[in-house]
């Protein structure tokens, strides 16, 4: 144990960190175990000499006493075993390192938390569970269909101009009969009628810079900021200060999502926190959960530190985290922010930590090219092919649809610019031309996401000179891109409705004025979100939008044209072939195609689900008007 002190030490000041491998591992479970006659509390401190358990008086009182933990050299864990009930014992860990000098911490392992997250809370988890909390949805068993909204629990909550009544919080989420002020269904109704089968919620864990103890409409935060990995976010509770309510009100509305149909992603950030030199991780293991050069945090991230996922301890932290989300919230799937910061194999780790809880839990990331130290593979989309059923976001897809995020007048096929055709095509077909990923389901297929300028404001700012008109036709083409293209479609909340947030790109830290969803737009915007609901509904009952293998793709799909504004595609079905062309030209275009009666399934933005809807019959050619796409279905 000294000599493991030393070493830290050492380590500390010099980032060597491949010393760390000395440091003796632990491989159980570790923070408070609950259980209803005593708690036990294990701490894995490799750098204290001696810890403490520090004991409140209730969630906030003055500290009442504190308890010299043990520390077991056989499993080299600090421990303390409390007999009796511990549910609602608020607690934190003093530690001495061999210099004398004190720190007093959370625990890394917290499952519950005073306000603001600055106390842990030892939780009997069977007492926040709400009515008809039992076990989790049944298996996911057709990857193929999934489609994916990211949203905000508080931008979809918190718009004054709706009945919905807990407004910013979890509990807002599953009102149900809730309406803007035209009567037009808004919250979970809403998002039932469009028909998405999978929410992706910004971060639900605590994070740090909200201050949970009152609302103010300017104190506001995505969340990727973390704080206690494994708590819930209070200010999404209706009583921060409960840190029992958080938990129940998250399951709740877990909980009215699933009984609604919908499951739920959660976005995780181990790849930083936001105060390293006050996180947990510093203070039980200085040293050793984050990367250094020389001595500095490294920052692949470009957020001021980088965890160390390759080191055991950090991706055993890792893998424990969303196994207890899975397994304790009903979890239905992870989405790893800025995963390329995180090693492959601590990615495969959580792949196959999470089909043991149930291998339809989808997993995806953002895979971007990110500084990782030498040796140290970084999960990006450069080493899909090493990280199976791990899906990425395919900024390509993005970028040949509305051009560089980065730079609002940039553009793509959308707004006008030629010869992104050829690669346009390539992104419908799930990327079979790049002979690079293993499986068109690893491509996570989106034109927006929550950190990218809106595509409204995209548009606006890269075709100023557009009509309205000529704006929305541009915009829901790209959403009937995304949402005919095979892989995983994923659409940001609000993009159907063609939200803006005033032109701010990275709005992470704006007000509600600027994130909250617009529910007034429902009554404005209903052609695109009609074409947003009937395509979802169309892809779901269309085998050929939702292939699995790239054989079948390579095989069922042929390019008939890729130039000139112009992507013709066509499918080989069994009973029926489809044709797809979409026109990017600023005229109607007529394309020449095999006389006979063809169903029309997608027309000048009107979606057709019923085969006998719409029926033509075509002498020589169809006419497709500016800017819309095609679909015709010719049965055999
Ligand atoms: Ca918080």
């Amino acid at each position: 144990m000294v000599q493991d002190n030393n070493l830290a030490q050492q380590i500390m000041k010099l980032g060597q960190l491949s010393e760390y491998t000395l440091v003796k591992h632990y491989d159980g479970p570790l923070g408070a175990v609950y259980f209803p006659e005593y708690t036990e509390f294990r701490l894995w401190s490799p750098s204290a000499s001696q810890v403490e358990l520090l004991i409140y008086d209730g969630y906030y009182g003055k500290l009442k006493r504190s308890h010299p933990m043990l520390y077991d050299e056989i499993e080299s864990v600090f421990k303390y075993k409390i007999e009796g009930d511990c549910h609602g014992l608020t607690y934190n860990y003093r530690l001495t390192y061999l210099d004398g000098r004190q720190v007093v911490t959370v625990d890394p392992y917290a499952k519950a938390a005073t306000v603001n997250g600055y106390r842990s809370v030892v939780v009997d988890l069977i007492q926040t569970n709400p009515d008809g909390w039992d076990k989790r949805m049944p298996e996911w068993e057709t990857p193929e269909k999934t489609i994916i909204y990211e949203g905000h629990v508080r931008d979809l909550t918190i718009q004054a101009e709706t009945n919905i009544r807990h407004k910013g919080k979890f509990l807002g989420l599953i009102e149900p009969d809730r309406v803007n002020t035209d009567g037009l269904a808004v919250g979970l109704d809403y998002l039932k009628e469009l028909g998405i089968t999978h929410l992706e919620l910004l971060p639900i864990f605590d994070y740090a810079t909200v201050d949970e103890t009152h609302y103010h409409p300017n104190d506001y935060n995505w969340g990727y900021d973390p704080q206690n990995y494994n708590v819930p976010e209070g200010s999404y509770s209706t009583n921060p200060f409960d840190p029992m309510a958080c938990i129940r009100e998250l399951k709740m509305m877990i909980l009215g999502l699933h009984q609604a149909g919908i499951r739920v992603i959660m976005d995780v950030v181990y790849n930083h926190v936001y105060a390293a030199e006050n996180h947990p991780f510093h203070y039980t293991a200085p040293g050793y959960y984050f990367r250094y050069i020389q001595g500095n945090y490294t920052n692949g991230t470009g957020v001021g530190n980088d965890t160390a996922s390759e080191r055991t301890m950090m991706r055993k932290y890792i893998v424990d985290s969303v196994v207890y989300w899975a397994k304790e919230y009903h979890i239905d799937g992870f989405r790893f922010d800025l995963m390329g910061i995180h090693d492959v194999d601590t990615m495969n780790a959580v792949r196959q930590a999470l089909d043991e809880v149930d291998p339809s839990i989808i997993i995806l990331g953002e895979g971007w090219d990110l500084y990782t130290p030498e040796g140290v593979r970084g999960a990006s989309q450069k080493y899909a092919p090493m990280m199976a059923r791990i899906g990425q976001f395919n900024d390509g897809m993005r970028e040949a649809i509305k051009g560089d995020d980065f730079n609002a007048e940039s553009r793509g096929y959308i707004n006008g610019a030629w010869y992104k055709e050829p690669l346009l095509a390539s992104h419908i077909k799930g990327g079979v031309d790049f002979d690079h990923y293993l499986s068109p389901l690893q491509l996570i297929q989106y034109a927006e996401a929550h950190d990218n300028f809106t595509l409204y404001d995209k548009l606006k700012a890269s075709n100023p000179h557009d009509s309205e008109e000529i704006r929305e036709k541009r915009h829901m083409m790209a959403s009937t891109i995304i949402l005919i293209s095979q892989g995983i479609p994923f659409i940001h909340a609000g993009q159907e409705f063609m939200r803006s947030k005033n032109g701010i790109r990275d709005s992470y830290n704006q007000p509600d004025e600027i994130n909250q969803m617009d529910w007034k737009a429902l009554s404005y915007r209903l052609k695109s979100i009609h074409l947003v609901r009937d395509l979802i509904a169309l892809r779901k009952q269309e085998p050929l939008f939702t292939m699995k293998e790239y054989s079948d793709i390579a095989q069922k799909i042929r390019v008939v044209r890729k130039d000139y504004m112009i992507v013709h595609l066509e499918y080989t079905g069994t009973d029926y072939d489809l044709i797809v062309i979409i026109n990017g030209q600023s005229n109607t275009l007529n394309v020449d195609i095999e006389p006979g009666d063809y169903t029309v399934k997608l027309y000048d933005n009107q979606v057709y689900l019923q085969d006998d809807g719409k029926v033509i019959n075509v002498k020589k050619s169809v006419s497709i008007p500016m800017l819309t796409t095609l679909i015709l279905k010719k049965f055999k």
